[in-house]
């Protein structure tokens, strides 16, 4: 059996019937859809000389023993948000399992290094609010004292969900030694944004996860009748908010890749027959360089301060989040270059805005590099989510190049 992309294409349109409705796809974590879905996925392992088993944390593994016990691990998601897309996840998962068939008729059914495919558990949190679930317990990154209580909308304890589907949230940390003998990990993925489309490119070689800054920021002014009071005696809140919501965008445009959003601001007390006496606004900041990802916060912050005085406002800022910048291996990014050029003849170096359960692998210390394929209009996590199949093709070949060069690396470097 050589290498079949269209097989793969087959295969994500089989599954997109299996799960997916006139609303898209319905494969959530830890619903009935999603273990529908795995149990096809089953299906398809048994056809191959492969381990198969589950994690303590829900993670499916498929393992073609080699020649060495040194890994190279491939993975994606079988989990989709509810009314998703057909690909994101479910197209990195089937092209691993064609490069998986690769293996196992070329060196038959014992590669020079051992070969394991990984469907990650819960990647998208789409149920629970806890993205990156199977990856974080896989990489010893978990929080399960703060997830175990977390609720859906019915009010169904995340532990409990769990439970049903025979995974006990206590017992997380057993799934770390899945780690042992894994020297690198591969992952290929939609782009779900609109940057390849742009370049007119098939496929990109993905530098790493951004790192994000978010931040609540409160700008005081005074509440006053909108009536009585002359435009030169209002403290207007808004007004700061306002003046800043314009300046990150000259702020994220001094660097290449650098975005800043604003998508959420709240006026009080929000009628109209008042002068905004507070605003709380909240910025989203994002850049692959922890110096960019600083010296943008460290500028809004200034630009905020100086905009609340011209209004003789206050102002206040508290972190909601942050995750530093995941950059991923240097050499596997060379050697994704050198696939993604040979099946494409050009290649891009871009970085990923959304996470992905890659920045988790790697930062378990593991080699890691993530390839894009371009995703038409930029739209994911939507029913119309979609890629031309012939680069749906393209991508499968270029990831089983990459698996082919990684394995010699894997064997040169011991
Ligand atoms: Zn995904």
């Amino acid at each position: 059996m050589s290498l079949d992309p269209k097989r793969t294409v087959a295969e994500l349109k089989e599954l997109r019937s299996l799960t997916g409705d006139e609303n898209g796809a319905q494969r959530v974590a830890w619903t009935h859809t999603w273990l529908c879905a795995r149990e096809w996925f089953a299906k398809k392992l048994a056809e191959l000389p492969v381990e198969q088993h589950y994690d303590a944390a829900g993670n499916d593994w498929a393992t073609l023993a080699g020649a060495s016990e040194k890994c190279l691990l491939i993975g994606g998601h079988l989990d989709s948000v509810p009314n998703g897309g057909w690909l994101d996840g479910a197209l990195n998962v089937l092209a691993g399992l064609e490069v998986l068939r690769r293996f196992t008729s070329e060196f038959r059914g014992r590669p020079p290094v051992t070969i394991r495919l990984v469907d990650w558990a819960d990647e998208e949190g789409a149920r629970f609010g806890r993205s990156l679930l199977g990856s974080s317990a896989f990489a010893g990154t978990h929080s399960i004292a703060a997830d175990r209580v977390r609720t859906d909308r019915e009010g169904t304890k995340l532990e409990d969900a769990l439970r049903r589907c025979g995974v006990e949230i206590d017992r997380f940390p057993e799934a770390e030694p899945e780690r042992k003998n894994v020297q690198a990990y591969l992952e290929l993925h939609i782009e779900q944004g609109p940057v390849l489309e742009q370049l007119d490119l098939p496929l990109g070689v993905v530098l790493g996860t951004k790192g994000v800054e978010r931040h609540t920021i409160i700008f005081y002014g005074q509440e006053a009748h909108s009536g009585s009071t002359p435009m030169n005696a209002r403290r207007d809140a808004l007004a700061s908010a306002a003046k800043l919501a314009l300046e990150i965008r000259g702020i994220a445009r001094k660097h290449p890749d650098a975005v800043c959003t604003m998508g959420s601001v709240k006026t009080f007390p929000g009628i109209a027959t008042a002068v905004v006496g507070r605003c709380e606004a909240i910025l989203d900041q994002r850049d692959l360089d922890p110096h960019v990802l600083g010296e943008m916060y460290a500028e809004a912050k200034a630009a905020s301060r100086r905009f609340a005085e011209e209004e003789k406002c206050t102002v206040e800022w508290s972190r909601l989040w942050n995750i530093e910048p995941v950059p991923f291996h240097p050499d596997l990014l060379n050697l994704c270059e050198q696939a993604v050029h040979e099946v494409s003849g050009t290649s891009h170096r871009m970085p990923s805005g959304p996470l992905h359960d890659a920045a988790e692998v790697s930062r378990a210390g593991i080699p890691t590099v993530m390839m894009f394929v371009q995703s038409l209009r930029g739209i994911s996590h939507n029913k119309i989510e979609d890629t031309r199949e012939d680069h749906l093709e393209l991508a499968v070949t270029a990831l089983d190049r990459l698996a082919s060069k990684t394995v010699d690396w894997i064997l040169r470097r011991n």
